[in-house]
């Protein structure tokens, strides 16, 4: 088996594999150090954390993360306190993407002996329609190009990555959506500002604050797609974010340094299907959601669970007609397309208020109080905020 991409499906895959006996080797194009710290989700939902759990790969997630049971909405100068636990009996688990990608690693090289090659380069797929793909890449050390032949090839190198662009184009179509709008993330030196995930609906645009760990937050600006990170010094960031995240009464925010300060195009797609002869595609490598709805990496570990199972089934015999391995597709989409239409619709809470249509403010302010008008609308927000559906 070959994994391309070493992000948290590819490890999670690779570790479902080790742990079935199944010989692997994982390529990653960067260094394990730089893999290990690459900021970017920190929201989990409780029931991939306890999809981790059963596979033996969420020990230290489950001592040091922490539990989140409500958010905060703060629009027309107020803020409005969404308990969700209350509503579904469920919770969110906040750990940084680096430090499950760090867990991940350690469990599949140093624990159960995966083999994982860092700083690979030029990796490309052959052969995926045949019975014995392959994989060839350039080795960091000597130059010399490689070549792995396998029964598989997982395609988990993430939305830039060379997976997706060797199936076939008469046999895939890619669904994408643009939302128009830009995101400045941010990372900041500072304790959180509320205890609680914070989404701010302004006519300036949305701002969101997001706890990460006691030392770190996340925050967003809506800002124009395509925007210089430059545009945004220090002091404009504080004062916008003072201002769409206002309400009676809060605390002030607790600034700090920023270290981190990108922009990010809100856009989505879909490959359908996610596999073509014997090279299947997992996380963002497949689709690819924008973050309003923190569900990328969910989506990503989905995948994986249930990609790797299906693996290590139809390579140790348990299924030796690969029936899960025919359903892997079918089965992945129908979350990911719930997971991108609940997106889409919180786009609109989010961002409708700042696109300078009155009639979309009026609409969009109206679903955001019916959240905290009508128990059935609670239910339904906080079911697909969760992932708690029972069916997809
Ligand atoms: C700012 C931001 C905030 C986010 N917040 C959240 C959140 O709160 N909750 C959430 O669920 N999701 C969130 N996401 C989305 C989440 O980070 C991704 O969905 C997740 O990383 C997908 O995991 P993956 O394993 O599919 O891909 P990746 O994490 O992208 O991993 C792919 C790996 O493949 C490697 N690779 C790429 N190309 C090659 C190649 N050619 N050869 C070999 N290796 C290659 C990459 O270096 C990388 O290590 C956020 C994303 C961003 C950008």
């Amino acid at each position: 088996m070959v994994v391309v991409g070493a992000g948290p499906a590819g490890l999670t895959v690779g570790n479902i594999l080790r742990a079935a006996g199944v010989d692997c080797v994982v390529l990653e194009c960067e260094t394990r150090e730089f893999i290990e710290r690459r900021p970017r989700a920190g929201v989990i939902e409780e029931w991939a954390v306890h999809a981790l759990d059963r596979r033996g790969l969420a020990t230290t997630l489950l001592a040091r993360a922490e539990r989140h049971t409500a958010c905060a909405f703060r629009f027309e100068g107020e803020q409005h306190r969404f308990e969700y636990r209350e509503v579904t009996g469920s919770h969110h688990f906040v750990y940084p993407q680096p430090l499950l990608v760090t867990d991940l690693v350690r469990e599949y090289a140093d624990v159960r002996g995966g083999d994982i090659r860092f700083g690979v380069r030029d990796v490309e797929p052959h052969a995926v329609e045949s019975d014995r793909p392959a994989v060839s890449y350039t080795c960091p050390d000597t130059g010399r190009r490689r070549l792995l032949r396998c029964d598989y090839i997982a395609g988990c190198d993430g939305a830039r990555g060379v997976s997706r662009a060797v199936l076939p184009e008469d046999r895939v179509r890619v669904a994408r959506h643009d939302y128009g709008i830009g995101w400045l993330a941010l990372l900041a030196e500072a304790p959180p500002s509320s205890d609680c995930v914070l989404f701010g609906v302004h006519a300036d645009g949305f701002a969101g604050q997001m706890p990460r760990s006691p030392e770190v937050t996340r925050y967003y600006l809506q800002c124009p797609p395509g925007d210089d990170p430059d545009n945004w010094p220090h002091d404009r960031v504080w004062t916008q974010l003072r201002r769409r995240l206002a309400a009676t009464g809060a605390a002030p925010l607790t600034e700090g340094r920023l270290t981190e300060k990108r922009v990010l195009d809100m856009h989505d797609y879909v490959v359908e299907p996610m596999a073509v002869g014997r090279l299947f595609l997992a996380g963002d490598a497949a689709h690819l959601v924008a973050p309003i709805a923190a569900k990328g990496m969910n989506l990503a570990l989905h995948d994986a669970f249930l990609l790797g199972d299906a693996l290590a089934a139809r390579l140790t015999g348990a299924d030796p007609n690969g029936r899960a391995l025919a359903d892997y597709s079918q089965a992945c989409l129908r979350r990911v397309w719930d997971y991108q239409e609940f997106s889409q619709w919180l786009s609109e809470v989010y961002h409708g208020a700042a696109a300078g249509d009155p009639f979309r403010t009026g609409t969009s302010l109206a679903r955001l109080r019916r959240l905290f008008t009508s128990r059935q609308a609670a239910a339904a927000f906080a079911e697909q905020y969760l992932g708690t559906a029972e069916r997809y």
